[in-house]
């Protein structure tokens, strides 16, 4: 399979944007080439320029932790610009599909809309794992890509690895794994995996165990060609020069990122049994995330009483097969106890 073929039909012919410092930077002392501020930055000095289109220092640092050479990494402004990029790269509007596998997260769908491509939805089973036999016929020869979330948002569990390596063994499109909550799960990264599937993608975020929503950058792994295509079609400058700044500092600070993913798994877990314990939790699913999916006599109810003491989490009661749910995200020790004290019945007051 050649990646490139893959491409939406505008993109295989794509001139993309260039600039003159893309060639002679290196060679150069005065840059009159992009209409910037000659004189300064009211801010740090460099933010007068242009940041790094390509960003390789963030890169190089970023691979010296992940293992994945610059080459094989692209980054975006949020992972959620490098969904959006791929349907914009490999998708005709019309004519293509992908696939996406509900109860999931929301954007694949969202971005699917936006770029005019359709989406063919095949439910995850009861225990939330994958439904083979529905996804290999849902799939054509239209079949661009194919959304594996996992750890899967809502749910929190991680897909089985089997499962996903007989997707990669068999689907010809781009199978894009999303793990955005990978740091929190017992089940591997699929990055080792990179260098066997030229169309399998992964996508992991600063947003979450990196503690960075704010700063906006996200992370796709993938083949050489695919990272080229996404580098061809994204805006110049997509990441901009205080992010990068602000993830090198963040980066020395992985200390600081692995004990916060320590306690968020053992805050988690006991988290989990103490919602387990409350008479209005009906089920409590086990989960490889940062946040608990928890099922209650009352999802509405629930929801608004803990809006009413200051407390906001998900209320995901409509979604199909989470009926009667609300995603909860693990807090510090203090707001997983403030949680459970709100939930806990309060004994009538004796007279
Ligand atoms: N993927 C999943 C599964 C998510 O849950 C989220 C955010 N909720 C994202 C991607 C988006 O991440 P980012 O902040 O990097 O755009």
């Amino acid at each position: 399979m050649d990646i490139k073929d893959l491409q939406r039909e505008n993109i295989k012919t794509l001139k993309p944007y260039s600039t003159a410092r893309d060639e002679f930077k290196g060679q150069a002392s005065v840059f009159l080439d992009a209409n910037e501020n000659s004189f300064g930055s009211p801010l740090p000095a460099n933010y007068n320029r242009y940041p790094d289109p390509l960003q390789l220092d963030l890169k190089d640092a970023i691979s010296k932790i992940k293992g994945v050479p610059i080459e094989n990494t692209f980054l975006g402004n949020g992972s959620d610009e490098a969904i959006d990029l791929l349907y914009r790269a490999f998708c005709n509007p019309g004519k293509d599909n992908v696939i996406i596998l509900p109860p999931t997260y929301g954007m694949y769908e969202v971005s699917a809309n936006i770029n005019d491509v359709e989406i063919r939805k095949v439910d995850l089973l009861p225990n939330f794992q994958l439904d083979l036999e529905k996804i290999a016929e849902a799939i054509d020869a239209n079949t661009k890509m194919i959304f594996i979330c996992s750890p899967n948002n809502p749910t929190g569990n991680s897909i089985n690895r089997t499962d996903i390596e007989t997707i990669l063994a068999n689907f010809k499109g781009l199978v894009v794994i999303d793990e955005a909550y990978i740091n929190f799960a017992k089940q591997k990264t699929f990055i080792q995996e990179l260098t066997e599937y030229a169309n399998l993608v992964i996508l992991q975020t600063f947003s979450k165990a990196w503690g960075l929503a704010a700063l906006r950058l996200g992370m796709a792994f993938s083949s050489r060609p695919v990272i080229d295509i996404l580098n061809k079609v994204k805006p110049p400058y997509n990441i901009n020069q205080a992010t990068q700044d602000l993830a090198l500092a963040a980066l020395e600070n992985i200390q600081q990122v692995n004990d916060w993913i320590k306690i968020t798994v053992s805050e988690r877990d006991r988290l989990s049994n103490l919602l387990a314990k409350l008479p209005m939790v009906k089920k409590v699913y086990p989960s490889d995330a940062n946040f608990i999916l928890a099922q209650v006599d009352d999802a509405l109810g629930t929801y608004n009483l803990l809006v009413d003491k200051g407390i906001i989490v998900r209320d995901r009661s409509k979604v199909s097969l989470c009926e009667g749910c609300l995603r909860i995200t693990v807090g510090t020790v203090e707001e997983n106890d403030e949680l459970i004290r709100v939930l806990t019945p309060q004994p009538p007051k004796g007279g």
